[in-house]
């Protein structure tokens, strides 16, 4: 898939991306997710929260909703990221907290990918202080070969390697969350420049 993204300079400038999911796989899968979401569900009587992470959820935790037939609610926080590295005692902090009180209900956390881990988990503690009747995990995308923290998914889309994707919800810089399939950035491509394959994040850099 070939999309305009833009230009460099004065240049118009086109991103080569290969599709790694397909809108269709992930209709498909999401629809899935509902019904299993629906069926572990059916016989609480404590009412359910959608909770997600902004932002990179937003677009999975919409189609999501809407395959579940069980009355809910939606929240959304906002968490720090930690930068790269790999300190143990990364922290993560609230930028924006959930706006409704989650004692008592089945909170179900929904998150695009899970990568290490690290975010979840320490949202998980959070979440945990605030005594929800119950929390389980929904993710759309695992990398499971980079986990460091292993966390109980109870609700999983795919599992992928370790590639970085976008799309669906997920970004780079920022953009490309609204592509509706998930991708892989082949290359970008400009006329009168036949050097082909830049390196990535150079052209994405950019590209916007
Ligand atoms: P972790 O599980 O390492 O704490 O962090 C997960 C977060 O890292 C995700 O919510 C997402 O923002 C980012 N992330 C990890 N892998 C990818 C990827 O392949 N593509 C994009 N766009 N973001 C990723
Ligand atoms: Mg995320
Ligand atoms: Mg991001």
């Amino acid at each position: 898939i070939t999309f305009s993204a833009g230009k460099r300079g004065y240049l118009p400038m086109t991103v080569q991306m290969s599709v790694m999911i397909s809108t269709e796989e992930i209709q498909a899968k999401v629809k899935e997710l509902g019904a299993q979401i629906d069926a572990h569900y059916a016989n609480s009587d404590k009412e359910l929260v959608l909770i997600g992470l902004l932002r990179g959820s937003v677009i999975f935790m919409a189609d999501l909703c809407r395959t579940i037939s069980k009355p809910h609610e939606l929240d959304f926080m906002t968490v720090s990221s930690y930068g790269g590295g790999t300190v143990s005692s990364r922290d993560v902090k609230i930028l924006k907290d959930l706006d409704g009180e989650i004692r008592g209900k089945d909170v179900l956390v929904i998150e695009d990918i899970i990568d290490s881990g690290n975010t979840l988990s320490k949202v998980l503690e959070i979440l945990e202080t605030r005594s929800p009747n119950s929390i389980e995990l929904c993710t759309l995308v695992s990398k499971p070969s980079r986990r460091e923290i292993e966390l109980d998914v109870k609700f999983l889309g795919f599992n992928v390697e370790d590639r970085f994707i976008v799309g669906y919800g997920l970004d780079y810089d920022q953009k490309y969350r609204h592509l509706p399939f998930i991708g892989l950035i082949a290359r970008a491509i400009h006329p009168g420049d036949d050097k082909a394959g830049f390196i990535v994040t150079t052209l994405l850099g950019i590209a916007g």
